[in-house]
């Protein structure tokens, strides 16, 4: 009589336990979210061991992000009984990374090579560009880092580039600047993140012995998240696969959000052919979700065309449960209130803080959950990315702004006197330094005294008195035409938003799109003061170590993951499906943004909450937003509607629906609308209702007659203060 099976594969259904039982030859796993791909995936690395069929160090596993590789050592080591050393386990650029350091002399690097960052990157390939002449006003320099990151997307080194796939950019150059820069690269002995494989790759395929040597070494080969492979890490698993064969693949085609950066979902299909006889377990039972998750989910993916088709049903026994909820809100203040309020309602009902995330599309929408989370005193964590007010673009703009408000800041006028480029180089800033040091003035003021004089070059002289214009000149908007203005008005004068409309690096747009963010927030207060020292309080003392945090993080990062309660805010026409999908038109993007949802719902094990709000602030004015397609393509009886979004689309002013646990009934809603939302009720309206000789009431100023309007901001002469300027969402119709 056989023995059982071992504990950990009695943990398996019997699609699940082929997959890990079938341990020689190629193997693709090819299944829906939750269906356990990734168990089979860690189970498998331990039956292998287990079954002595490799040393821990044999096998090769590859996951997405590094967080998954951890969680994939624990496991591993949780089925083993004890941890396992020397494992082959992590991302490709990790991987990569220490292949690279034993074999780097053959790319012309010793195994002392830095790796370089993005900043450094771009700084390199513009003085390869300098030295070309090439005119960088009409070729920018992030144009051709595109055009060489998806070369190396594709393997191709500059001997590779064919002639025919030579971009025009810069008249034909762009493989010769390619072969330019490489050579620089070389040189400084440094390689930027694309080279890792790249290189890698490139020694596989010229180098007999190494290969010889891996094939020896890796036994068996295991991928995560394969559907999001490009074709370089394809190449690269190839190499190393064709010797044994033993590779397993787990990946999901209605999973493949990268191919922005250059994941091609089509190495699915490859697979097959290029090793012949390959399995293909197909695993049905979705062990993650409820009932009305999945059909939410699967609802929603069926309106793609370009799929391989798959079939997702429920495999938990609890999975009867609630509907997925669409909740409708007014704008994003009050989306971002439902969310805190359902959060610690969840908490309540004892649902752990770590096993919720807001999952959002664009990372400037963190910012409204991050201070609603503050003020109700609710631990969380920005994952894959930072807090909203720690991004770069942010500090910077809030530098501007400081100094704004206060010429003496001499930490922000630092920060910002050479960004964008003016030519200040640290010897300037020594300057700078010394007079102020020695005259006990502000580097502001010493710095605009020295552009008054010849202590600079021109360049820089006249860029600084630009500057120091710019200022004065901001300082009158903001006494004339209030803080908002002001501060859009400075960041595009001064050539910082300008400076990130310049750059084509992936991250570009997002930063973009956090300074809207940013304009808008300071719409939210009344003085450019009031919301520098608001900032500077939700930023205080939030390094408390809490374990139990509710996540916060983009829909791309949360690839792979799960929670029992899943907030998908924001998803209105132009934010989900993303402007960018929409402009480039065709199927093609528009079916990457609906995977994108597929991937939020099915991240939910318990609960899902869907939000759009009706209006969103874009600068000082109010826009109407039209719900995402997607919300229609949803299975009715999946989900349970709240706030009726067909409403929300007339623009009707009606109220808000707050979240709650059942539908709203009319004796409920009054009190609802009382509880602080008259503010959101009226607001948007309200414009068209304050005229000239409004009789108004202010927090702060009291009552007043409206004396101009304009847009949303009111003149108004105030019965105890004068005449103030006010925004009107700050005051109340008087009666
Ligand atoms: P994704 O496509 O989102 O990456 P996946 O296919 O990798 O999902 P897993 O994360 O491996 O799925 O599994 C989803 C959940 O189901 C996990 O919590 C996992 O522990 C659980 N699970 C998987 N298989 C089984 C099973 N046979 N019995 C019970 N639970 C299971
Ligand atoms: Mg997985």
């Amino acid at each position: 009589v056989a023995a059982p099976p071992p504990d950990y594969l009695a943990r398996l259904n019997s699609e699940q336990r082929e997959a890990v039982e079938t341990v020689d030859g190629p193997l693709l796993v090819l299944a829906g979210a939750g269906t356990g791909k990734t168990r089979v995936l860690t189970t498998r690395f331990a039956h292998i061991l287990m079954m002595r069929r490799a040393f821990p160090n044999q096998v090769l596993a590859v996951t997405f992000t590094n967080k998954a590789a951890r969680e994939m050592r624990e496991r591993v080591a949780a089925i083993l009984g004890h941890p396992a050393e020397g494992l082959w386990l992590g991302t490709f650029h990790a991987l990569c990374a220490r292949m690279l350091r034993r074999h780097a002399e053959y790319v012309g690097l010793t195994n002392s090579f830095t790796i370089l960052d993005t900043d450094d990157q771009m700084r390199l390939l513009k003085q390869v560009m300098d030295a070309a002449g090439v005119d960088q006003k009409r070729w920018p320099a992030q144009g051709l880092m595109a055009i060489i990151q998806r070369w190396k997307d594709r393997g191709l080194t500059p001997a590779r580039v064919t002639p025919q796939e030579d971009s025009d950019y810069a008249n034909n150059r762009a493989r010769s600047l390619y072969e330019a820069y490489q050579s620089r690269l070389k040189d400084l002995n440094t390689a930027d993140f694309g080279d890792l494989l790249l290189h890698t790759t490139e020694i596989l395929r010229t180098q007999p012995n190494v290969l010889a040597q891996y094939h020896r070494a890796f036994r068996y080969i295991l991928v995560d998240e394969y559907q999001d492979t490009n074709t370089v890490q394809y190449l690269w698993l190839r190499l190393l696969a064709q010797e044994h064969k033993n590779i397993c693949c787990v990946g999901d085609d209605d999973q493949s959000i990268y191919s922005w950066r250059g994941a091609e979902v089509e190495n699915i299909l490859r697979f097959e052919k290029d090793f012949p006889g390959a399995r293909i377990v197909r695993l049905e039972s979705n062990y993650r979700s409820t009932k009305p998750i999945l059909a939410a989910a699967a609802g929603l993916i069926a309106k793609n065309e370009g799929r391989l088709g798959k079939t997702l049903r429920a495999g938990r026994n609890d999975a009867d449960g609630e509907r997925v909820k669409v909740v409708s809100l007014w704008d994003s203040e009050e989306e971002a209130r439902m969310v805190g309020d359902a959060i610690e309602a969840a908490h309540r009902e004892k649902f752990r803080l770590s096993e919720m995330a807001i999952l959002v599309r664009a990372g400037f929408q963190t910012r409204a959950f991050e201070e609603r989370l503050i003020v109700l005193g609710v631990p969380y964590k920005v994952v894959g990315g930072l807090k909203f007010y720690e991004r770069a673009e942010i500090r910077d703009a809030m530098a501007y702004m400081r100094i704004l408000h206060q010429p003496s800041d001499d930490l922000a006028f630092e920060r910002i006197v050479n960004t964008p480029r003016r030519g200040i180089g640290d010897g300037a800033l020594q300057q700078m330094h010394i007079v102020a040091r020695d005259q006990s003035i502000p580097l502001a003021v010493a710095a605009d005294k020295l552009a008054q004089t010849d202590a600079f070059r021109p360049k820089p002289r006249s860029a600084l008195r630009e500057l120091f214009e710019g200022f004065n000149r901001w300082r009158a908007t903001m006494a004339k035409e209030g803080h908002v203005v002001a501060v859009a008005t400075m960041l595009d004068e001064c050539g910082y938003t300008e400076m990130w409309k310049q750059d084509k690096s992936a991250e570009a747009p997002g930063r973009l799109e956090n300074l809207k963010e940013l304009v808008r927030a300071i719409g939210e207060f009344e003085t450019l003061a009031g919301f520098l020292d608001h900032v500077a309080l939700v930023t205080e003392n939030d390094e408390k170590s809490e374990a139990d945090r509710v996540s916060l993080m983009t829909l791309h990062a949360a690839k792979g993951l799960e929670f029992d309660l899943v907030f998908l805010p924001g998803w209105e026409e132009g934010l989900f499906p993303h402007q960018r999908a929409l402009d480039e038109g065709g199927t093609k993007s528009l079916e990457e943004e609906r995977r994108l949802a597929y991937v939020g719902i099915t991240r939910g094990r318990k609960r899902v909450v869907i939000s759009h709000a009706a209006n969103r602030r874009i600068y000082a004015n109010w826009s109407a937003a039209i719900p995402s397609r997607f919300l229609d393509e949803l299975p009715e009886d999946a989900v349970e509607r709240e706030g009726s979004s067909s409403m929300q689309r007339q623009r009707m002013a009606s109220a808000p629906s707050v979240f709650s646990n059942g539908p709203l009934t009319a004796a409920r809603k009054p009190r609802v609308i009382e509880a602080g939302a008259w503010e959101v009720q009226e607001r948007p309206a309200r414009k068209d209702a304050m005229t000239v000789g409004t009789r108004v009431f202010h927090q702060k100023f009291g009552y007043g007659r409206v004396t101009r309007v304009d847009d949303d901001r009111l003149d108004v002469d105030f019965e105890k203060t004068g005449s103030k300027r006010v925004l009107d969402r700050f005051v109340e119709r008087a009666q």
